[in-house]
């Protein structure tokens, strides 16, 4: 049962239990042993939140409101408990306590039930447990000193191996799988992890990739080279999208929801606990953590058949996540990232396990095509794990490579199956990539429906995925893997396709300069990006400073080149230097880019004409 009235939140449970844990404020309230913690049974908490406008006249309103779900909810005690996390715009202490004093007083002398308060001005830590719909399918510990919401649930943890096999964790021996070692060192026994200078944050800032200073913390900004990238890795995501062999559309919607909304909020409240929120006018909105929202909103309005079943919905989603500050990691860990986000709707969750199986096969096709492979956790409900265990075997076998599981709970959650796909990074750090979620909340929790054979409506399962995870995470895996090639002592790359810059032509004085500009040109029409380094510094300087941005390809041109109309190759990946002509070399390029997207260049194609980027000083 909730209801937000007036900064309040109310929640009906069949338990509850507080402890005070330190002082918040300079100014808080004295408490006695008593009220230093508490644990009720049936009991409708009211989560206060006073605001600077609010005064007596709003606590009336605010009883009256009350009234109606105390009278359906028949609660043995109602405790109101202040938090302050309703609101950014609080009232001053003083005046807070006041009325929250009002506020018990007056409940207690309407309703025929005893009253609590919670003390105000100290951080607590509480426990709750709800009933009724549709928080009965909660059971969350909030912290109320972060405003971080946390489920707490039993957690099991197995290994599952492809041939079957269930393992304790305890007792597996992980000789041939150091991955899987290092997934489960996190993820079951909590081992802190090690520490390090993570490489790839040099590549970002190469890159173009950089926090802006004047935003949240956690934003980032996207110079040209970095542009060029997410560009392509958009268009990329979309391109796959399609390659899975049923229909998709391809939808843009916007980024904020109104949290008095039912779905959204019980949809936020389910998603748990990085909620970036915004406060306009008299609503509350929820940044959207992914495109679910947008696209489960549209097709709620949709007239679906089950001719039309299986399909996509594509969104290339701005997304926003509250991480926490210590945390945020360019191109990893952001507060507002893009997400390619495909939700597909099926008929049932038998279509739905077939439907992830292609899901599964791309995730991991795209992750071999960058020269990783990943290590899977599967999060999969209890019914989920007992009724299909032979279908999670199948999975696992698919993977060719044993998977951590962790059994949680049937209906905490709105999926059955949540896959986290994770590399194992330079720091030997697990980072959580691609996914795959089996949806069976959402379809009825927007009231999404479809009509069957008969005319009678369903609510579709949906599998919600990223296959080739966030659009900077993808490219935090690209950087990753150069940052494991220099560990190997090898030159580090990106592939060519990705390249801001894919060549540079070089002439090796000014007199060859209308040579170099033909040459660019004829590769530039095949639809490459290449500019032309005309500055006037020596020949060494411009060939370091190619280098240095990982231009693929350097073609260097002077009188023997211009003579033989030929180029002269200078490649990064294998450190060799060629003569070919200019169709040898579009044919090569080709060659390793097909099946990739093409972009123009983002920046003027003279070097003359660049100011120096912030992130090349
Ligand atoms: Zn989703």
């Amino acid at each position: 049962m909730w209801c937000s009235i007036l900064r309040l939140l109310l929640i009906h449970a069949r338990k509850f239990r507080y402890k005070i844990v330190s002082p918040a404020l300079k100014y808080y309230e004295e408490v006695d042993d008593k009220r230093k913690s508490g644990e009720f049974e049936n009991v409708l908490v009211i989560f206060t939140t006073v605001e600077s406008n609010d005064n007596e006249k709003v606590v009336d309103k605010a009883i009256e409101e009350v009234k109606q779900v105390v009278k359906q909810v028949k609660p043995s005690t109602i405790l109101i408990y202040p938090y302050a996390h309703l609101s950014s715009d609080l009232a001053p202490p003083a005046k807070a306590l006041d009325l929250l004093k009002i506020f018990e007083n007056k409940t207690s002398n309407a309703y025929n039930v005893k009253v609590f308060r919670a003390p105000f001005g100290w951080y607590k830590e509480f426990m709750i447990e709800c009933y009724g719909h549709p928080l009965s399918e909660l059971s969350k510990t909030i912290r109320a000193e972060t405003g971080v919401i946390k489920r707490e649930y039993e957690k099991k943890f197995y290994i599952l191996t492809p041939d079957g096999k269930i393992y304790d964790p305890k007792n597996f021996d992980y000789n041939n799988y150091p991955d899987l070692k290092i997934l489960v060192d996190k993820e079951v026994f909590g081992k802190e992890l090690e520490g390090g200078v993570n490489r790839v944050n040099d590549y970002c800032r190469k890159f173009g990739f950089e926090w802006e200073p004047m935003s949240d913390h956690g934003h980032m900004r996207y110079g040209p080279h970095a542009t060029v990238i997410m560009d392509l890795v958009m268009q990329y995501a979309w391109q796959i999208a399609r390659e899975l062999g049923i229909p998709v559309f391809r939808v843009m919607g916007t980024n904020m929801f109104n949290l008095s909304e039912k779905p959204v909020l019980e949809h936020a409240l389910l998603f748990g606990d990085r909620l970036y929120e915004l406060n306009v006018e008299n609503n509350r909105f929820v940044l959207r953590y992914a495109a679910c929202h947008q696209q489960f909103a549209m097709l709620r309005d949709w007239i679906i058949s089950y001719k039309n079943l299986p399909f996509g919905m594509f969104e290339l989603a701005d997304s926003y996540r509250l991480e926490q500050r210590g945390e945020l990691n360019l191109c990893f860990r952001l507060r507002k990232f893009y997400m390619p986000d495909l939700h597909i709707l099926t008929r049932d969750l038998k279509e739905a396990i077939e439907v992830s199986k292609k899901v599964q096969e791309k995730i991991m096709e795209e992750i071999g095509k960058l020269g990783r492979r990943y290590v899977a956790l599967y999060n999969v409900t209890e019914d989920f794990f007992n009724e299909y265990r032979e279908v999670l075997i199948e999975f696992v076998k698919r993977e060719n490579y044993p998977v951590l599981i962790n059994v949680i709970p049937s209906g905490i959650y709105y999926w059955v199956l949540n896959v986290e796909y994770h590399i194992i990074d330079n720091l030997k750090r697990p980072r959580e990539i691609a996914t795959f979620q089996i949806d069976v909340g959402n379809g009825k929790r927007f009231n999404i429906r479809y009509v069957d054979e008969k005319g009678e409506e369903h609510h579709p399962v949906i599998i919600h995925t990223a296959l080739i995870g966030g659009v900077e995470r993808y490219i935090y895996t690209v950087f990753d893997t150069a940052a494991l090639m220099e560990k190997r002592g090898e030159t580090p790359y990106i592939p060519t396709w990705l390249a801001p810059v894919q060549v540079r032509v070089i002439p090796v004085s000014r007199e060859y300069l209308d040579y170099a500009i033909k040459v660019a040109e004829k590769i530039m029409d095949r639809g490459f990006r290449v500019d032309v380094d005309d500055r006037d510094e020596s020949l060494g300087k411009k060939i370091r400073d190619a280098g240095r941005e990982w231009i693929p390809y350097i073609i260097v041109v002077g009188e023997r080149e211009v003579k033989s109309n030929t180029i002269n190759v200078r490649v990064r990946r294998t450190n060799d230097q060629r003569v070919m002509s200019i169709e040898e070399f579009i044919e090569l390029i080709e060659e390793e880019t097909k099946g990739y997207p093409k972009t123009p260049l983002t920046m003027p194609i003279y070097l003359s004409k660049r100011p120096i980027p912030s992130y090349q000083a």
